[in-house]
């Protein structure tokens, strides 16, 4: 733990890890029953933190635009779906398996732990650089298996006649559930290009070896958009002056393949006009993506955008950046993929199911492409937490955004007597009606500021002597623990002020 006078340290996995599971904000599933690899249970502050962020996503990329629509699709859908993007034939990683204790191993990771990074491979290359470096068992010693193709999609029998199986897969992503709805949204809403459509929720993937508390989870939610504009148009982006001077850190393919480690500083707009973004609409959502990250609290100079070398490139897209967190833990993450998607999926589902996936763009039948941000809500949340995660001296702080802190407020008397009690409950039962809040009597003052410091509350109200005699309270700043002193009848105002503006 934390003693006084130690200069500021980095936090770790652990620290995460411990803070989560103690403050109920993440439990491993089940772990009375021994738990799950790779699936986490969000507890009463975890889901507040989830709302809060998806709310905030919600509202950006939604609500207060006038080109985007949501849905919200079903986990199960027609099988055909998942034949039609590829995933039942190809959505596979490598598997190896000990001969000596059956451990069972994701092959690229086993090499990545030994420093051997590889983006694209085929089963033969894998063996061969298994064999080369002489990887074994971490666990036994024991030797591996060939590298065997192993489907990431979950898949479950549907109805009850189990002698005549009908399989179906969890979707292991939500995009595919925008494709297929694509026609119903343009009729139904009478959509015209440009436009995106956003959803949010689970998808499901049987990752071999899920670590790394939430980076790599079993079940998962992701926030994607797709966003449908014509193929002839993608240099036609109305809302990229917004954007043109926002400066990001970029490391192009190039400069991967040529060994370059370090990102370029560079404006949106240079990064078109040298063709380091493939086109403005896409260079508009690298943008917004990252004007939102760091609107929840992510800083810029831990955020860079990477994008794919040409081995690592899905086969639907055409040019794909992922935005990545330095973990100080980890390294470079990717949190977020922002792909040019093409016309792969709508032209898939067109030519499996017979229907025209078209619509009519300036007296054209186009088949739109598509630019695909696709974010995980649990990485970004681990990247919160660990950015958040603040040791100072004697002390150890969650440095949240009010705008998505679990609580924003907590309400305390100084004693539990003389009436103090009795006035920060009504202060508290005032509050509650419009600010999460919650109200703490319990031990001395000095503890309960250290637990809403540690779950990240971002303002304390105290009740004390004073103010039974004058009618204001104190509000302490969490991370700076200035106090200053408020009248009761201004003090929802206040808070309302400071949530909004911080
Ligand atoms: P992908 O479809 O693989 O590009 O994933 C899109 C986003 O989903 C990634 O940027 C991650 O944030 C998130 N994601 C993918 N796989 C996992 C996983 N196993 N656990 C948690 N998040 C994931």
């Amino acid at each position: 733990m934390v003693s006084s006078g130690q200069a500021p340290r980095e936090v770790t996995l652990d620290d995460i890890t411990e803070l989560c599971a103690r403050r109920g904000f993440f439990f491993q599933t089940g772990k009375i029953y021994g738990g799950l690899a790779g699936f986490y249970d969000y507890g009463p502050l975890g889901v507040e933190l989830m709302k809060n962020v998806l709310d905030d996503w919600w509202w950006y990329f939604v609500e207060r635009r006038e080109d985007m629509y949501g849905i919200s699709g079903s986990i199960i859908t027609h099988p055909k779906v998942w034949e039609a993007s590829g995933h039942v034939d190809s959505f596979i990683d490598f598997i190896v398996t000990c001969q000596k204790c059956g451990a069972e191993y994701r092959a690229d990771h086993l090499l990545e732990d030994r420093g051997i990074k590889i983006t694209q491979y085929t089963p033969e290359e894998l063996k061969n650089l298994i064999r080369v470096n002489n990887i074994r068992c971490p666990a036994c010693g024991g030797e591996l298996s060939d590298p065997k193709a192993f489907n990431l999609m979950f898949s479950s029998t549907l109805g009850p006649k189990k002698d005549v199986p009908f399989t179906v897969y969890l979707r292991p992503e939500t995009a595919q559930l925008i494709f297929v709805n694509f026609k119903n949204i343009v009729f139904s809403m009478g959509a015209t290009l440009p436009f995106g459509v956003a959803q949010y929720g689970k998808a499901f993937r049987n990752e071999i070896s899920p670590r790394n508390f939430l980076f790599r989870l079993r079940e998962f939610i992701q926030m994607e958009i797709e966003y449908f504009v014509n193929p002839k148009k993608l240099n036609e982006c109305p809302y990229f002056d917004e954007v043109k001077n926002v400066e990001i850190s970029l490391l192009s393919a190039e400069d991967q393949e040529r060994g370059v480690e370090q990102a370029r500083r560079v404006r949106i707009e240079d990064a078109v006009e040298t063709g380091l973004i493939g086109s403005k609409w896409h260079a508009y959502w690298v943008a917004e993506s990252l004007r939102w990250l760091w609107r929840i609290g992510l800083s810029p100079e831990k955020l860079r955008v990477r994008e794919h070398v040409k081995t690592e490139l899905a086969h639907y897209a055409k040019q794909t950046f992922d935005i990545e967190y330095y973990f100080p833990y980890m390294g470079w993450k990717e949190i977020e993929g922002i792909s040019n998607r093409s016309d792969y999926d709508l032209q898939r589902h067109q030519e499996f199911s017979g229907e025209p996936l078209h619509i009519i763009d300036s007296g054209e039948k186009i088949v739109p492409y598509v630019i695909e941000p696709s974010f995980g809500l649990e990485r970004i949340i681990l990247a919160i937490l660990t950015e958040a995660f603040t040791v100072e001296k004697n002390r150890i702080y969650l440095s949240l955004k009010p705008r998505i802190a679990p609580y924003k407020v907590a309400i305390f008397p100084l004693v539990k007597r003389d009436g103090l009690d009795r006035l920060a409950r009504e202060i508290y039962n005032e509050i509650r009606e419009h600010i999460r809040a919650y109200y703490d009597d319990d031990g001395s003052i000095g503890k309960r500021y250290a637990k809403a410091d540690e779950i990240g509350v971002p303002f304390c109200v105290t009740v004390d002597g004073q103010s039974l005699q004058d009618s204001t309270v104190t509000v302490r700043y969490r991370d700076t623990r200035q106090q200053v002193r408020v009248h009761r009848e201004d003090l929802l105002d206040f808070l309302l002020k400071e949530i909004r503006s911080n």
